[in-house]
């Protein structure tokens, strides 16, 4: 059976090039980059020029980006960062839906004595810049909030939102793990003064990442060891990961505008089906400040595991916006801030599409999961199929 693969906000297929661009360094060039001679001097040319490409996709200069070992790393030494070099203060901002990577985070901020503001969303998923701009104070230390929901797709305002951050004197940090490669990101036109990305959400390998640091930004770094990426960051290079990351960067970079018209008009078809030919099913998140890859769309009074697992048995990979913790089934933190009644929440379903997948699939798409909501719907005491509407 053939895998249709939509779940690319977790994570992505290595592309082919990077592979090949990759392969020469576990068993060839396997030198270290800090070594004086040139066997190991030719794998830092290399990651100079991975530095280059990776700056090349954020229109970055090559010394404001670190790498580190994933989206996660890149966010804790951020956040943490700001906080080191701002003892003083004692006051977080963020946002009610980031990624665990920053939620968890706070949560943990917060057990040590941080005061921690979650900002709210509108029913849209949108951020509320209003009560964001009350949040501000003397002493925050930093705000973190990400430029793309991993869930919803939403696109939040950072640049506004970091320039308001600024006009306080609190420095911004953006998670942009989700919107590196599916949206442009100029750090020229910007002021954010720090930016995490994902490798493996890009057609690179998993378990690298990068950490944007303007030029300026007060820095303290997260580990601590040897002089490599300029003291920013101990440990000795993930070398075939960073080499291979540089490509996936650059690739994206040429892919951008493919993102925002073939995988967008895809991921359009996708939807636009499915809402017509499913009732009671709507999509959670304001569609048009969104990300070209991403729909989440939630079927009422039925499970969202439930149609993944009868998804998953034509092949069709998805993911679903509630996670099954110890028996109990949690809505998404998401989907709960933007106030999407239970019932939806709990049938919500993410479809998140890459440049690799093609028409044919779609359809497939549209062809299986009507049958597989019918087929649930009818087992579910709640739905009334004569008049296809709840009874509970
Ligand atoms: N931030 C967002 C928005 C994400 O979607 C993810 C991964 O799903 C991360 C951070 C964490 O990235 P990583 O898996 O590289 O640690």
């Amino acid at each position: 059976m053939r895998t249709v693969y939509l779940d690319n906000n977790a994570t992505t297929q290595v592309a082919p090039e990077v592979l090949d661009s990759m392969l020469p360094y576990f068993m060839e060039l396997y030198g270290n980059p800090s070594s004086m001679h040139s066997f190991g001097g030719q794998v830092a040319k290399k990651i100079t020029a991975a530095r280059e490409q990776a700056a090349a996709l954020i229109n970055a200069s090559p010394d404001e980006i670190i790498f580190t070992s994933c989206g996660t790393e890149s966010d804790n030494a951020a956040i943490r960062s700001a906080l080191a070099t701002n003892l003083d203060r004692r006051h977080v901002i963020t946002s009610r839906v980031e990624h665990p990577a920053v939620k968890a985070l706070c949560a943990s901020l917060s057990r040590q004595g941080y005061r921690i503001t979650e900002v709210p969303v509108d029913k849209n998923g949108l951020l509320d810049m209003g009560h964001y701009e009350n949040s501000l104070t003397p002493d925050t230390a930093v705000v973190s909030l990400m430029w793309a929901n991993n869930e919803t797709g939403v696109i939040f305002p950072v640049e506004k939102a970091a320039d308001l951050a600024h006009a306080h004197g609190i420095p911004f940090h953006t998670d942009a793990v989700q919107s590196a490669g599916k949206i442009p990101i100029n750090m020229k036109s910007n002021a954010i003064d720090m930016l995490s990305i994902s490798g493996h959400k890009l057609h690179a390998p998993k378990g690298i990442g990068i950490l944007y640091v303007r030029r300026g930004t007060r820095f303290s770094p997260f580990l601590i060891g040897g002089h490599q990426e300029k003291g920013r960051r101990g440990g000795t290079e993930n070398t075939p990961s960073i080499i291979g990351l540089g490509k996936a960067c650059e690739l994206s970079a040429a892919n951008l505008a493919r993102e925002n018209t073939r995988v967008k008009n895809l991921r359009d078809k996708l939807e636009n089906a499915l809402l017509k030919i499913i009732p009671q099913s709507r999509v959670n998140g304001d569609r048009l400040n969104r990300l070209p890859n991403t729909s989440n769309i939630s079927f009422e009074y039925i499970e969202g595991e439930a149609i993944l697992l009868l998804l998953n048995e034509h092949g069709i990979c998805a993911s679903s916006g509630s996670a099954c913790t110890s028996g109990s089934l949690q809505p998404s933190h998401v989907l709960h801030a933007m106030g999407v009644p239970f019932t939806m929440a709990h049938g919500s379903i993410r479809f998140s599409l890459s440049i690799y997948n093609t028409e044919e699939e779609i359809d497939l798409v549209i062809e299986t999961l009507p049958p597989v909501i019918e087929r649930l719907r009818s087992m579910s005491p709640f739905w009334n199929s004569s008049s296809q509407t709840c009874t509970g």
